[in-house]
């Protein structure tokens, strides 16, 4: 008999030999009808593999990450099951799962390919699917394998053999389809019930320019037809939502090949918003203890050298610039922590002036490779709500349900309600990769598991992931699409103090190094103004909108009521314009219902005559007329936040 210990810490004996799938049996034949594949010791392996040993084993189902790829890869092999009937001759590079479907490379020889073939291959993969053929593991010695592939005539699948040692061969067999693969693989094609081929490009073998280009077709599957129907929904949705797309259209930010790629150009609009943000934070922060500071823009080589920076990450940061005179070496500033903790060493620290915590929207600059940038996501400068906190190892759980609360705060004002927190933590098992004491690890640590718990947060615990200089927490957000964004990081560090040697005298009256939190619950505007954008469509909260409300005069008559009208409104800090164009007014109200601006004024003659404003909300449409007094209770209500 071996024992098998269940994710919930049971263990259950069962005979040696025995398999995942039969383990699931055990447990329950629905859970079984679900099982796409099995992590075992940490490892995932076919369902139908025997266990020999005693096990930790994870049942692996759809709504595992690891369950799905298992599925998508599989799903591969049935494209490429497809193709061979289709096409027979077809040769088959490599066709691994990404992040959402799988991918094949193969080469079609000299028959013309594009996506009008995909329905007739689409086809081809359901017909298959449905015959539930197994997915057979069968290992192979390298000679055998050599022998397989030369006789079938792939020499891509004998490239990659070559490579591979003897004895860690195995080939899968599904249908009538074998393929060179190390598996895992799900239990048999019938769980592949939607297929979408998603587009079709051309990639070298082996990423290698001077090797032939083999045609990429990527797709998609799914174990219910509506759920493809939903990704497919999501995607069209997602394009509509794309922050580029609305950050043109809306007039928010630009890009300029002059000024420099992944330098973004915040315009009137875009910057209304953003300071909008900065001081809706500032005010927060400030309200829980954060003085503001302001750091140059640059730093001495020095600085980096003692941060370590330098060391890290020197030579794939910008080149430094050079003074012309003495021959001095600055860098763009990467982060803004060495700076903070130079001015914690301004002055002398007592056990009781902590915490100390610095707060800067601070400007960094980062070398990001001209094929990574992406829209305002991935961009070379861009502006943190960084703050650091130091503060004396007992204040650090405080200090984390603090932040966790400036974090929930920020998420309300702004509509992100499906949040969890990631802690990540020391490998338990390799304690020597990490800087710091064991003792202030592990009061870290239980610290912030306790502040999330305090805080009533979901959290999931990632052991071995916390960084070499600290354990965090995380925050995921998932947006209006069901997307999931990574936002407000809190980060412990006991290297940078160590580095610059930064203390506070205790009540002991000897020295003590402070322990030191990085956090940013935006991440950086650039970032959180992208994510915002997709997650609100460009519908932004009343209070953030950089126009709150147009004034729409009927006619040239009512101009002077309409400037009147948008002087008192800004004398109580609403913002807005007035449309003078000669337009019809129906034209005015389809203008600004594109231009996504919350409220519409409409002012004509009895408006004028009475005092009054004809009110339209966008989305909701006429809310009839009132006082401007009346409207102005209304808005500011709203505004607050
Ligand atoms: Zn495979
Ligand atoms: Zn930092």
């Amino acid at each position: 008999m071996i024992s098998i210990t269940l994710p919930d810490g049971s263990v259950r004996q069962y005979d040696k030999g025995i398999t995942s799938m039969q383990i699931a049996l055990s447990i329950s034949e629905g859970l079984a009808r679900n099982v796409l594949a099995a992590e075992v010791n940490g490892e995932v392996w076919d369902a139908s593999r025997p266990i020999e040993e005693d096990s930790a084993v994870k049942l692996l189902t759809w709504n595992d990450a690891k369950g799905k790829s298992t599925y998508w890869h599989s799903s591969a092999h049935l494209l490429a099951e497809a193709l061979e009937a289709l096409y027979p001759g077809t040769k088959f590079g490599i066709g691994p799962a990404i992040e959402t479907g799988f991918y094949y490379d193969v080469d079609f020889g000299d028959e013309p390919f594009s996506s009008d073939d995909f329905k007739k291959i689409e086809d081809k993969v359901i017909e298959l699917a449905k015959t539930k053929s197994e997915y057979i593991r069968k290992p192979v010695s390298k000679a055998d394998a050599i022998a397989y592939f030369t006789e079938k005539g792939d020499e891509y699948k004998l490239d990659l053999i070559k490579d591979l040692p003897d004895g860690s061969i195995t080939f899968y067999t599904q249908g009538n389809f074998t393929d060179l693969c190390r598996g895992p693989h799900i239990p048999n094609t019938g769980a592949i019930k939607a297929v979408k081929l998603m587009s079709v490009a051309g990639a070298y073998w082996r990423g290698d320019e001077s090797r032939k280009q083999l045609t990429r077709i990527y797709g998609v599957t799914f174990p219910k037809a509506s759920e493809l129907t939903d990704y497919l929904h999501l995607i069209e949705e997602a394009k509509k939502r794309d922050h580029r797309k609305l950050g043109k259209e809306l007039e928010l930010f630009a890009f300029s090949e002059k000024v420099g790629m992944g330098l973004p150009l915040w315009l009137p609009k875009g910057t209304a918003l953003r300071e909008r943000l900065v001081n809706f934070l500032q005010k927060a922060q400030v309200k829980a203890g954060y003085e503001q500071v302001i750091t140059p823009h640059i730093g001495h080589k020095n600085l980096y050298v003692t941060s370590g920076h330098y060391e890290k990450y020197g030579a794939d940061a910008f080149q430094p610039i050079k003074t012309p005179q003495e021959g001095e070496e600055f860098f763009l500033k990467p982060m803004n922590c060495p700076h903070h903790c130079e001015i914690y060493k301004t002055k002398p620290r007592s056990y009781k002036d902590l915490p100390v915590r610095l707060a800067e929207f601070g400007t960094v600059y980062r070398y990001e490779q001209s094929g990574e940038l992406h829209g305002l996501t991935r961009v070379r400068g861009f502006t943190q709500d960084d703050a650091h906190l130091f503060c004396r190892p007992d204040q650090v759980k405080e200090e984390f349900k603090k932040v966790i609360d400036l974090v929930l705060y920020v998420f309300g004002a702004l509509g992100f309600d499906n949040y969890t927190a990631q802690v990540s933590l020391r490998d338990p098992n390799n304690k020597t990769k990490y800087i710091g004491t064991d003792e202030n690890w592990a009061l870290a640590e239980s610290s912030i598991i306790e502040a999330a718990a305090e805080k009533n947060l979901p959290t999931i615990v990632e052991y071995g992931e916390a960084a070499f200089y600290g354990p965090k927490l995380d925050f995921m957000v998932k947006d209006a699409l069901g997307r999931k964004w990574q936002l407000g990081t809190i980060q412990v560090d006991y290297n940078l103090p160590e580095r610059f040697e930064l203390e506070y005298t205790g009540s002991d009256n000897q020295k003590h190094r402070p322990v030191m939190i990085h956090r940013a619950p935006f991440g950086s505007l650039e970032r959180f103004v992208a994510v915002l954008i997709e997650h609100c469509a460009g519908n932004f909260p009343l209070w953030l909108s950089p126009e709150q409300f147009i004034i729409l005069p009927i006619s040239e008559k009512y101009e002077e009521y309409a400037k009147k009208l948008s002087d008192e409104l800004k004398d109580s800090d609403i913002c807005g314009l007035i449309d003078f164009r000669d337009e019809k007014i129906g034209r005015k109200i389809r203008d600004a219902e594109v231009k996504k601006i919350p409220y519409m004024l409409i002012v004509g003659e009895k408006e004028a005559t009475e005092g009054l404003v004809s009110v339209r909300k966008h989305g909701t449409g006429d809310l009839g007329s009132m006082s401007i007094e009346e409207f102005k209770i209304q808005i500011i209500k709203e505004i607050t936040v």
